[in-house]
């Protein structure tokens, strides 16, 4: 997709404030630290869009970017941040929950994990959420500049073996730093699409 127009749209916490129009939506999830930010400002090419967390796991809302006029962009609260109280992360995963569960134009869920380490119990819950709601899903590994070519395999097995993925799910290496595996998740978006 050639990226006309990438806007912030609206913050959401409540449902009730979603986008009311029914545009397919692509929600990124992930751990907070994950990379989530940086990967959805070098999908869109705009550096700032999604802000890079400096302070990560404050963001406690839902944040929809317009793409094109035609699709969004959905930002989940990154989960799995140690640094929060049991409230915290009850809110955290209500207002996950609350979107992934009910949520009708989700349209796929892109799943980050960090390339260099195992996923966590969360991401296994997260992947079997997306699952048991039968939606579109790819696994994204980040950070894939942290580790050298030679290195991508085992890594790769390491993450599918604990999430125990479908072999009809992909897998796709990206780094934000080098753009590696950008055409590759839009090729999979468009496809997706039927663009
Ligand atoms: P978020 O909390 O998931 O939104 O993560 P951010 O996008 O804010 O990234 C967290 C940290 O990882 C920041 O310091 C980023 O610069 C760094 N980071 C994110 N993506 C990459 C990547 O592909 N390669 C490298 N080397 N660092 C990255």
């Amino acid at each position: 997709m050639i990226i006309r127009k990438a806007d912030f749209f609206l913050t959401a916490v409540l449902k009730s404030q979603y986008p009311l129009d029914d545009r397919p939506e692509f929600a990124f999830v992930g751990r907070s630290n994950v990379g989530k930010s940086s990967l959805i400002n070098s999908m869109v090419n705009r550096k700032g869009l999604a802000r890079t967390s400096s302070d990560p796991g404050k963001t406690r809302t839902i944040n929809f970017f317009n793409i094109n006029d035609f699709l969004y962009f959905v930002d989940l609260p990154g989960y799995g941040y140690a640094r929060v109280s049991k409230t915290e992360k009850a809110s955290w995963s209500k207002i996950i929950e609350d979107y992934l569960y009910t949520r009708n134009n989700l349209f796929c869920v892109v799943l980050l994990v960090d390339i260099r380490h195992e996923p966590t119990d969360d991401d296994k819950i997260m992947y079997d959420w997306i699952k048991a709601r039968d939606k579109k899903v790819v696994v994204v590994a980040t950070k894939a500049d942290k580790i050298s070519k030679g290195q991508y395999q085992k890594h790769i097995s390491i993450i599918k073996k604990k999430l125990v993925m479908d072999a009809e799910d992909t897998l796709i290496l990206f780094s934000s730093e080098t753009k590696y595996g950008r055409e590759e998740l839009w090729g999979l978006f468009d496809n997706m699409l039927g663009i």
